[in-house]
């Protein structure tokens, strides 16, 4: 095979997805994910035996890593801090810094670091590259990126608002320009990344303002599992009158927190089908979720002054007719109009749905963080 390809490589601390990816084409070669990496019960006891499991997995389906015209493989590490804010080849002394980075994101960076040590080791002859989550919101306008706390603190421990799903909601605002026909630079957008993780911005002639996510990727909307925005006050309040410590806490507002914690689903199938049947704590998890997002939207708006489209993405964002429908319903006065066949109908590509009339174009995206991963693999090589 003569084919350029990359192997794009997710890797958190218990599974590693990958996907293969044909960067001119866009095509997907192939696809997977390995589970339960170093739980107890599971085969794959680290990251090193997951990256020999996902190449098994390749072979299944006829492909020879080391001979099916592999160029680069690009890595997805959530937190960049200051520092990272480019795609960036990997070496010795970059892999360093990012281990430093890791008191940043101690939940997501390690296992990322993980990941891309064993496939250096397993893939030695091609070059890797680190995408980060962080990058595209690295430009953030300073009174969006900065939080109202003693400036002293916040500059010795780099505590300002990042924002995180970069990839996604740079690659997304791409794609809902060509859909509109219309020049990125031309346009004031909102973008709502709703998936497991859930986060907005807002994005004026393609240059993000504004983004819900902040120093980690706790803070903003309603999430599956976390609790997005809430008053920090809470922290200290369990911390002294609950007694619990602060990974308990951390690790509550993170895996049990959001939807989940509200309703014991963060699946939004189950939540509607718990909703039909009339449970009354799905109801108030999906109003909760619905009603962050509303205001977040409302919020943006007031940023932007302007705003030409507002587009979903992600798991829920492609899938959930009612939660579009929800999250929009009742805005005519401020120029957004859904129609109701439109945002129902069942289709899978980037597309309009929103009515004739409305001001305001609402666009339905899929997102493709490994595409995007993939062709920032391949500019970076092209520089270098
Ligand atoms: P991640 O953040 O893990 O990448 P995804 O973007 O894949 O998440 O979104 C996963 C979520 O999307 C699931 O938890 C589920 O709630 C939601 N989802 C997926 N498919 C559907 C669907 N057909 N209808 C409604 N929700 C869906």
């Amino acid at each position: 095979m003569d084919s350029r390809l990359v192997l794009v490589i997710n890797s958190g601390s218990s599974s590693l997805k990958f996907q293969l990816v044909d960067p001119s084409s866009g095509q997907s070669r192939a696809s997977g994910r390995v589970e339960q990496i170093g739980e107890a019960s599971s085969s794959v006891p680290d990251h090193e035996a997951a990256l020999h499991r996902a190449f098994e997995q390749l072979a299944d389906e006829g492909i020879d890593i080391q001979t099916c015209g592999l160029v680069a493989v690009g890595h997805r590490v959530v937190h960049g801090g200051n520092d990272f804010y480019q795609p960036t080849l990997l070496n010795d002394a970059v892999i360093d810094k990012l281990k430093e980075l890791s008191t940043l994101a101690p939940l997501h960076n390690p296992p990322a670091v993980e990941g891309i040590e064993v496939a250096r080791k397993l893939l030695p002859e091609i070059p890797h590259v680190a995408v980060f989550d962080t990058a595209f919101f690295h430009g953030l306008p300073p009174a969006a990126a900065t939080y109202a706390i003693d400036r002293e603190v916040a500059q010795a421990w780099q505590i300002r608002r990042y924002g995180f799903h970069g990839t996604s909601h740079e690659y997304v605002s791409g794609q809902a320009a060509e859909v509109l026909g219309r020049p990125l630079d031309s346009l004031n957008q909102i973008v709502l990344h709703l998936g497991n993780g859930a986060s907005a911005s807002a994005i004026a002639g393609g240059r993000p303002v504004e983004t819900s996510m902040g120093l980690t990727p706790l803070e903003g909307l309603v999430m599956g599992t976390r609790s997005g925005d809430i008053d920090p006050g809470v922290i200290y309040y369990l911390w002294r009158s609950a007694q619990m410590d602060v990974e308990d806490i951390e690790s509550m507002l993170n895996h049990r927190s959001g939807v989940l914690g509200l309703c014991g689903s963060n699946d939004f199938r189950k939540i509607g089908e718990l909703i039909g049947s009339g449970d009354s704590a799905a109801k108030l998890a999906y109003d909760v979720f619905i009603h962050r997002l509303r205001k977040y939207v409302g919020a943006y708006l007031a940023v932007l002054g302007h705003t030409d489209a507002v587009t979903f993405t992600g798991g829920i964002g492609e899938n959930d007719v009612a939660v579009r429908r929800d999250a929009l319903a009742g805005m005519a006065e401020l120029g957004i109009e859904v129609d109701e066949d439109l945002n129902a109908a069942p289709a899978s590509g980037a597309r309009v749905i929103s009515a004739t009339g409305s001001r305001i174009a609402v666009l339905v995206v899929p997102t493709n963080e490994e595409l995007a991963i993939a062709r920032d693999c391949v500019s970076v090589m092209a520089e270098s």
